[in-house]
């Protein structure tokens, strides 16, 4: 089985047509949340996935604009986004996004937002903060989204114990999962945050043990005009030129 792993689409539906077009056959998407939020195409996106076999958890813009959580956590250019986007959302949408679990197992691997020890919120930026969720999750994998930046980290175990290897996987090219446990951020899908504007992704091949990580380049302008038309904030609008 070929699974498309996408996270954090954030309603850029130029982005996410993108990811489909280039990411050729899979059977199934695997989405790690963030479907909306941002950006200006929440229905769409959310149409979008359903046409595919797919299973997807719940990340904290997901959350906010049904009001799980606190729109008080979030800086301001964030809150205006999630209220436009709540307001925007269809009665059946908005139950699509309630049905969401913050965690599934699935295949022998964990799928989650943020962290298997935090699934909505907790940030894995570092090597430091995913050495403790190894003990959190009980599978060989964990698939996160939520820092909108493609890494993989690897546990390993060492005479004096453990620590955490932080791997910035090459582009194009099958890497082999191996034997160690991995945390593993396939990157974002609509609002990219490590400089590079390209829509990321990757392509988990159960079969041979490998992952994929490609980027692909999208309309940007084409999602910035559509954010400019329903005045959405100008800072959201610009960072998606320059990937932060
Ligand atoms: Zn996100």
């Amino acid at each position: 089985m070929r699974y498309l792993i996408i996270s954090d689409i954030h309603a850029n539906l130029a982005a996410f047509e993108a990811v489909l077009d280039s990411a050729g056959d899979f059977d199934k998407i695997w989405c790690l949340g963030d479907l909306v939020g941002y950006g200006p195409d929440p229905n769409e996106c959310i149409a979008k996935l359903q046409q595919f076999d797919h299973l997807c958890v719940a990340g904290n813009h997901d959350w906010a604009v049904l009001e799980r959580l606190d729109l008080e956590d979030f800086n301001p250019d964030a809150q205006t986004a999630s209220r436009w986007t709540q307001a925007q959302l269809t009665p059946d949408n908005c139950t699509f996004l309630q049905s969401l679990p913050t965690t599934l197992i699935e295949e022998g691997l964990t799928l989650v937002h943020g962290s298997p020890r935090q699934p909505v919120w907790e940030y894995v930026l570092y090597p430091s903060v995913a050495l403790p969720n190894f003990s959190y999750f009980g599978t060989q994998f964990c698939f996160i989204g939520h820092t909108h930046v493609p890494l993989i980290y690897r546990l390993v175990l060492q005479e004096f114990g453990e620590f955490c290897e932080l791997i910035q996987p090459p582009l194009n090219g099958p890497i082999p999962l191996g034997e160690k446990r991995l945390i593993i951020n396939p990157g974002s899908v609509g609002q990219p945050r490590d400089g590079d504007s390209r829509a990321s992704y990757a392509i988990l091949d159960l079969e041979h043990r490998t992952i994929e990580y490609r980027r692909i380049p999208y309309p940007v302008e084409e999602t910035q005009q559509r954010m400019e038309k329903v005045n959405l904030p100008a800072r959201l609008i610009s960072r998606l030129s320059f990937g932060w």
